[in-house]
């Protein structure tokens, strides 16, 4: 019965080193094929790695850098791996905190610049397999932490993307790969680590970031990562929100949000993301805004100028908010209350699924109940709109809201000229659309003043 029970044992754990040896094996690339050298490294991830080799420790530059280096763009940040663990990595630099719970590591500060260092994982030491379900997991096979270290190849095949797990030493300049990521990077193929189906459930995220890099890098997906996205995309609802929140920032602030969006309809990864995105996308004014919307912020990312995040959550849900404004305009509603009842209704809705934080929910909601005010024109009121300390970002989105056909294109331009008009100019045109009966009163009011001091001149005198 033991010997039974030992065979079986040991016959699955060679099934296991089977299918990881033929999964990995190491290839070191030498500097003159690859043709990354440590200059191209930040000052901060090339002072980390000496210290901790200097210490004894082995240490990388991994994941996003490495990738985009090859592909000769520019890194956004730079992540190091090593087989020190935090609490070495925090002694080791007195600029540092550890930081994650689900996943330990620790951010090491040099100057302005901040870099993730994160130690080697491994398998949990229930599972034999690397691939299984790995580490504690939910009923859904999501990983709840992932903080059992491993050796560097172990700490390979736990990566998401065969060209997200290249090892760049600074010291020699070689590129450890074992998982053919330099070959991916070369046919510029995306492709997960391992079993794609197991992976996404271990975490579902990895689908988002399959959708992001794809459009941000113009990768292809390779087609057994692309095949179960769309069927596994429910369990995204899994998902903390408040991660959900940063990865849809990070697709959205890429770049290529508009790209990014497309392929995340197109693979149904948007349902209870954006829920209403569908919806929204299929009204022809909806899906003209929210592409305008996000082609501006696509420019303005790739010409390095700032984009609020705010901004972008008040496009993306604006016309959400002007279907339920009306309906409750037509339930009798007056139009400012109306406008708050749907306000509150979108970002509740949206709160169970997103999490938008609340600094950007107030500003959310300060763009939009000034939209109306846009309109009305008469008065001190554009005086007092411009003034307000949210007017620049209100009137973009009244532009974008005038672009797309949504609000007349009358108001926008009304609204330029305003804008760079001296103060007499911006007086008169306040005037000029005062109506008759109005400008009357004022008139009236004017002359009667001027005969109060007539006659209070006059007693005076
Ligand atoms: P970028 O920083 O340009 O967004 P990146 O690939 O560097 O892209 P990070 O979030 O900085 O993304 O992650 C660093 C590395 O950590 C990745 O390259 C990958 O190797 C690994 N990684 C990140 N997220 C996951 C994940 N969900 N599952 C497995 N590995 C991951
Ligand atoms: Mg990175």
């Amino acid at each position: 019965m033991i010997r039974k029970l030992l065979q079986k044992v040991f016959k699955r754990k060679k099934t296991a080193d089977t299918a990881r040896d033929s999964l990995t094996q190491l290839c070191t690339i030498p500097v003159k094929s690859h043709g990354l050298h440590r200059n191209q490294i930040s000052s901060c991830a090339l002072k980390i790695t000496q210290e901790l080799q200097k210490a004894g420790f082995s240490a990388f530059v991994v994941g996003g850098a490495v990738r985009d280096l090859l592909l000769g763009l520019e890194p956004k940040d730079f992540d190091v791996a090593t087989n020190a663990t935090p609490e070495q990595v925090r002694s080791a630099f007195r600029r540092s905190r550890i930081i994650g719970r689900r996943f330990r590591l620790v951010h090491v500060m040099c100057g302005l610049e901040t870099v993730e260092v994160s130690t080697f994982r491994g398998p949990s030491p229930e599972n034999t397999h690397p691939l299984s379900v790995n580490g504690i997991t939910d009923q859904h096979g999501r990983l709840l932490h992932d903080n059992v270290f491993g050796s560097q190849e172990e700490d390979a095949i736990r990566r998401d993307f065969t060209m997200n797990a290249l090892y760049y030493d600074p010291a020699t300049e070689e590129i450890h790969d074992y998982l053919n990521g330099y070959e991916d990077i070369r046919s510029e193929t995306l492709r997960i680590i391992g079993e794609p189906i197991t992976r996404y459930r271990e975490d579902p995220v990895r689908m988002l970031r399959a959708v992001r890099l794809a459009a941000k890098l113009g990768l292809q997906l390779d087609v057994k990562t692309a095949q179960p996205i769309g069927d596994l995309a429910p369990l995204l609802q899994n998902v903390p929100t408040a991660r959900l929140f940063d990865e849809m920032l990070k697709l959205l602030l890429s770049g290529h949000s508009l790209a990014c969006v497309v392929d995340l309809r197109a693979r149904g990864l948007h349902h209870g993301l954006l829920p209403m995105l569908d919806i929204i996308l299929e009204q022809p004014l909806g899906e003209r805004f929210i592409t305008l919307a996000l082609k501006n912020t696509d420019e303005r990312v790739l010409q390095n100028k700032p984009v609020s995040p705010a901004f972008l959550f008040a496009a993306l849900l604006w016309h959400e908010v002007l279907t339920n404004w009306n309906s409750y305009k037509e339930h009798g509603e007056k139009p400012s209350v109306a406008l708050y009842k749907a306000m509150d209704n979108v970002l509740a809705k949206q709160q169970k699924n997103l999490s938008i934080p609340r600094r950007f929910s107030a500003t959310i909601q300060e763009i939009w109940i000034m939209q109306p005010r846009f309109e009305s024109r008469a008065g001190r009121g554009p005086f007092r709109l411009i003034s307000h300390p949210r007017f620049r970002a209100a009137y973009d989105f009244m532009l974008l809201r005038a672009e797309s056909g949504e609000t007349s294109a009358e108001i926008a331009s009304w609204w330029k000229d305003f804008l760079s008009a001296s103060q007499e100019q911006r007086d008169k045109m306040v005037q000029s659309l005062l109506s008759p009966t109005k400008k009357r009163r004022k008139r009236n009011r004017r002359k009667s003043a001027s005969n109060k001091i007539d006659v209070s001149e006059k007693t005076a005198s």
